[in-house]
């Protein structure tokens, strides 16, 4: 078997990975907060998917910055720590592409804003969720880089929980406000795998 790399690697591509996210966030953030929401379906429910997502984002930090999670660490291996930066590269241009696709159209929840469009194009040309796709795959990243039997899964378990509560939910929000148009893209386009589903 390959030897072992030091965590050091595994957590300096994690802190990396999040400084990314924050840094493609942070402006559609800014931008959405000045637009008015005219609808919102943000019940109980997705509060608590919020606080969930918020969780499985920060445990790798503290994995990062504090022993509390050592009981459960294991050895990192050159081979799934290369596949997971991979996968962190590729989920992090995903993510990016998707928020540059929907533009001031993005919300952390589900809610629609003054003058919301329907976009259908760019990445939402293929598939009606690239970003919550972008999400898990930076999250298969994260489980194969942080060899952490806790820190490492969490984000993934946290944005498969979200996404199969919320999908449906919002698919039910799109079909209202913007009823034959959302139908239309629904019958082209598929939920998270270009022609598989
Ligand atoms: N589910 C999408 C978007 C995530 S952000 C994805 O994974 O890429 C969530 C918000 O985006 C929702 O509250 C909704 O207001 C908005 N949204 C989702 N799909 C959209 C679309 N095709 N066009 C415009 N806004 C959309």
């Amino acid at each position: 078997m390959l030897q072992a790399i030091h965590p050091w690697f595994g957590k300096a591509v994690i802190v990396a990975g999040s400084i990314v996210v924050i840094i493609i966030r942070a402006p559609h953030g800014q931008r959405s907060r000045g637009i008015k929401v005219v609808r919102s379906c943000k019940g109980p429910l997705e509060i608590g998917l919020l606080t969930l997502a918020s969780f499985g984002f920060f445990l790798p930090l503290i994995w990062v910055a504090t022993p509390l999670l050592a009981f459960a660490d294991y050895p990192l291996r050159p081979v799934p720590f290369i596949a997971g930066i991979l996968c962190l590269a590729l989920g992090l241009w995903l993510f990016y592409r998707s928020h540059a696709d929907l533009g001031t159209n993005w919300s952390i929840t589900l809610e629609l804003r003054e003058k919301h469009q329907l976009v259908t194009q760019g990445l939402y040309r293929h598939v009606r969720h690239p970003m919550y796709l972008a999400l898990m795959i930076y999250s298969l990243g994260q489980a194969l880089a942080l060899p952490n039997w806790v820190a490492g899964p969490s984000s993934g378990v946290a944005f498969v929980i979200l996404f199969a509560f919320r999908v449906r939910a919002e698919e039910r929000m799109m079909l209202e406000e913007f009823g034959k148009h959302y139908e239309a893209y629904m019958a082209k386009t598929r939920r998270l795998v270009p022609g598989v589903w």
